[in-house]
């Protein structure tokens, strides 16, 4: 009966927007509600991702906005609060599941780039699982609450800590083309002008996890990723070009009125050169984000603790700085710099 009442509404045009609940947030059409989805203790430690649904007044999709995976990426958190704080439920079409934190202990114990109760970078084990560490849970839980409930989603980061980054987002070539081309619109809507191809053509072995926007990619969901900010600043630069970003993207899928202006001649990345420190010590930066270097010349160098000379960082491609170390601690192995070599815009 539901069934047919349902498909009654549908067809006389009436179809209204239904109750939304992610976590402890339940909202009803034209309403938000805040919660927690909380994932309880396993091995180690409970937690409660802070969650804001903003169920729209008017049917439409369902867009999922994560931040925080990397709790020290300051400007894509404040970016996500902000949205959410001034989404309106009234004029909008379709519903809004804002998660701005993902990963609490980083952000409250100011550790960069990993979950510091499990040690585990919380962007790189999706889809999770009900009974490892946090983050095995945490990506478990959000996969169900939020990844399987959107029809869209936009993962915001931005340079961490240590990280003086370029804003850029990434687009994925999976290879279908009806998904990438969703993607594609979606990144160019966005609007930042530099775009890092990744290549997700060639399918993970069974069991293998990944990346939050690639596994909502595998559920046939149009993903991309932002990033914007650097080295712990909230610039109003950086917030509003990830704020204005998702909402040109509502635009973009009539969640919003208004049009979204696509950027119309990006950089297109395809192959992204990681430097990495081959010594311990202290790094000073001869380039800055944006530059562009040429293989061989030097971006930067490293120190010993008595301030002598011990390795040059040199470009191992020519292209331009995505982002670079914004601090003086380097150890062995750590990355310097992200060079990304510009490659023919996709078809
Ligand atoms: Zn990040």
């Amino acid at each position: 009966m539901r069934t047919a009442w349902a498909l009654a509404l549908v067809a006389c045009g009436m179809a209204r927007a239904a109750d939304i609940t992610v976590g402890t947030a339940a909202a009803p059409p034209g309403r938000r509600a805040a919660g927690f989805i909380r994932v309880a203790a396993g091995i180690d430690a409970a937690t409660d991702i802070p969650v804001i649904v903003v169920n729209g007044a008017k049917s439409g999709p369902i867009l999922a906005l994560v931040a925080g995976s990397h709790g020290t990426e300051y400007a894509s958190i404040v970016a996500l609060e902000k949205l959410a704080q001034s989404a309106d439920p009234a004029s909008l079409a379709g519903a809004l599941i804002v998660v701005p934190l993902v990963n609490l202990a980083s952000f409250a114990q100011k550790v960069p780039h990993l979950n510091p109760v499990d040690g585990k970078n919380m962007n790189r084990f999706f889809p999770g699982k009900a009974d490892g560490t946090q983050t095995d849970r945490v990506s478990w839980a959000i996969a169900r609450q939020v990844v399987d409930k959107c029809d869209y989603l936009i993962d915001l980061h931005g340079g961490d800590l240590d990280e003086n980054l370029r804003q850029y987002t990434y687009w994925a070539n999976t290879g279908k083309a009806a998904l990438d081309a969703a993607s594609r619109e979606m990144v160019l809507a966005f609007g930042l002008d530099h775009v890092i191809i990744q290549d997700y053509r060639t399918p993970l072995d069974p069991g293998a996890t990944m990346n939050l926007t690639r596994f909502a990619l595998t559920l046939g969901k149009p993903s991309v990723t932002a990033e914007a900010g650097h080295a712990g600043t909230t610039r109003a630069e950086d917030v509003d070009a990830l704020m204005e970003g998702c909402r040109n993207v509502m635009r973009h899928l009539q969640m919003l009125p208004g049009k979204a202006a696509p950027v119309e001649h990006p950089l297109w990345f395809g192959r992204v050169a990681v430097l990495a420190s081959e010594r311990d010590g202290m790094f000073y930066p001869l380039a800055a984000p944006e530059a562009y270097v040429q293989r061989g010349m030097p971006i930067g160098y490293v120190t010993d603790y008595f301030g002598n000379r011990v390795w040059d960082a040199v470009a191992p491609i020519s292209g331009v700085i995505l982002y670079i170390g914004a601090v003086p601690s380097m150890r062995k192995g750590d990355t310097v710099a992200h060079i990304g070599e510009i490659a023919e815009p996709p078809r």
